[in-house]
């Protein structure tokens, strides 16, 4: 099975990689790539530019066999509509091998504001990782499509090639790249919430308004 997990990435911490790991795992696969957007079509400007936000990633992956980096969204340039990844990636992969794209349960309670989203179950699974935050609205599209199309097992994921929801309640670490991005232009020290090189690389180019010429 293919796996993505997508995201803004600015920057990649210790939350994404950690759920990437529990993510291998839990849906026993070898991999997971992960997919930085090029424009979130949903938020404001990023802090980083797409290639600074992609650099940090690969520092973040290096030498990490199970992460690996898809920055298709990135070469295609403009706004990053998911159902034009899978678009993408379903025609390279075939019809027949299941792909699974991985969403937080804060972006997946407006699934039906996203840019042709009924064609996603159609072209892959969906996972929905729980997050702090508040429940979906039972009455809502995104609620009705994880009740119609719910298994309880990740097994069922590679029986078939998309079209089930599965949802996962993995420990997740209490890191956000927001609280990130706040830190380092406070001058705070972000170390150990993500990996060192990501921050010194962050440090080095003075992103998110970081001194180049602090001591941490
Ligand atoms: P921001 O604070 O800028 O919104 P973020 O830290 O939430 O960023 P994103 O790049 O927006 O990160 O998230 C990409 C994906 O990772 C989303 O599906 C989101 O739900 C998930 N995610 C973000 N933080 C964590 C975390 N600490 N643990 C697990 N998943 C996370």
């Amino acid at each position: 099975m293919h796996v993505l997990y997508g995201g803004t990435f600015d920057p990649v911490h210790h939350g994404h990689l950690r759920l990437a790991i529990e993510l291998c795992d839990r849906l026993a696969v070898d991999q997971v790539h992960l997919v930085p957007c090029h424009v979130p079509p949903h938020r404001g400007a990023t802090g980083a530019s797409a290639s600074q936000r992609l650099e940090l990633l690969a520092l973040a992956v290096q030498g990490e066999a199970h992460l690996a980096i898809d920055d298709r969204e990135l070469r295609r340039g403009g706004a990053s509509f998911t159902a034009d990844t899978l678009r993408q990636l379903r025609s390279e992969l075939g019809p027949d091998v299941p792909l699974a794209m991985v969403v937080g349960t804060d972006a997946f309670a407006g699934f039906d504001r996203w840019r042709d989203w009924q064609a996603i179950p159609e072209l892959a699974h969906v996972v929905v990782v729980q997050r702090p935050g508040p429940a979906l609205d039972p009455e809502g599209a995104p609620a009705r499509l994880l009740a119609e199309r719910r298994v309880s097992v990740a097994d069922a994921l590679h029986r078939s090639p998309a079209g089930l929801c599965l949802e996962l309640a993995p420990p997740l670490l209490d890191i956000s790249a927001t609280g990130i991005r706040e830190r380092i232009a406070d001058g705070r020290s972000p170390r150990y919430l993500m990996p060192d090189p990501v921050w010194q690389a962050i440090r080095r180019q003075g992103l998110y308004g970081a001194c180049t010429d602090g001591n941490f």
